[in-house]
């Protein structure tokens, strides 16, 4: 079953148009949907929004080189969902445990916004993502985009599921939706989310599993 897009996809054109004007401006970067990292027989699957241009989309990985990815990468090693040591350059020896990441838009979107018709374009994957996740019992949403296409994917309505930053929606018998502001830059500077808010999702999870 194909899970990812093709290196070329095209199915958003906004997004193929900027994909080929960076091949022109960064040749040296990655620049191709980034596909997701971790297992897919992983209990925990972590949603992002889209890759960030000179981050992921330069890298090839979720997150990596993001600014995001610092307090991520960080707080999965603390809560031993991530192995090894992270670096912004992918060449580091961080693996991930029991635990997967993904976005909810695979493709980096221009000026770090995806449409939502981008996102429900790329959900087609996020769905085969989670159905392919045997032993999913956790996701994590990374702000409320990648909240309303979790939720979405499973055919609920948003109006009966809405985003707050540490909630925990009960999905079905087997699986919850933790919620979490996204750990960017500029909620980080903005103090919406501190290191201590954001550990305290992940201890939650830790708790539950
Ligand atoms: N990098 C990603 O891969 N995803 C995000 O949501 C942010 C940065």
């Amino acid at each position: 079953m194909i899970i990812e897009p093709k290196k070329n996809c095209n199915i958003c054109l906004r997004l193929s148009n900027f994909r080929k004007e960076n091949i022109i401006k960064y040749p040296n970067y990655y620049n191709k949907p980034v596909i997701s990292f971790g297992s897919l027989s992983s209990e925990l699957l972590i949603v992002g929004l889209a890759p960030g241009i000179h981050g992921a989309n330069k890298t090839g990985r979720p997150f990596t080189g993001d600014h995001a990815g610092i307090l991520l990468y960080n707080t999965l090693i603390k809560f031993k969902f991530a192995i090894g040591s992270y670096n912004s350059e992918k060449l580091d020896s961080l693996q991930l445990n029991n635990c997967r990441i993904t976005n909810a838009v695979k493709c980096v979107p221009p000026k770090n916004k995806p449409e939502s018709v981008e996102a429900n374009n790329c959900r087609t994957f996020l769905k085969k993502e989670i159905t392919n996740m045997q032993n999913l019992k956790v996701i994590v949403s990374l702000g409320v985009i990648a909240h309303n296409s979790i939720i979405n994917c499973f055919g609920l309505r948003l109006k009966d599921f809405k985003f707050s930053h540490g909630k925990s929606h009960k999905i079905n018998r087997a699986l919850r939706l933790q919620n979490s502001y996204h750990c960017s830059r500029y909620n980080t500077n903005t103090k919406r989310l501190s290191t201590s808010m954001f550990e305290d999702v992940f201890r939650k999870i830790e708790l539950s599993l």
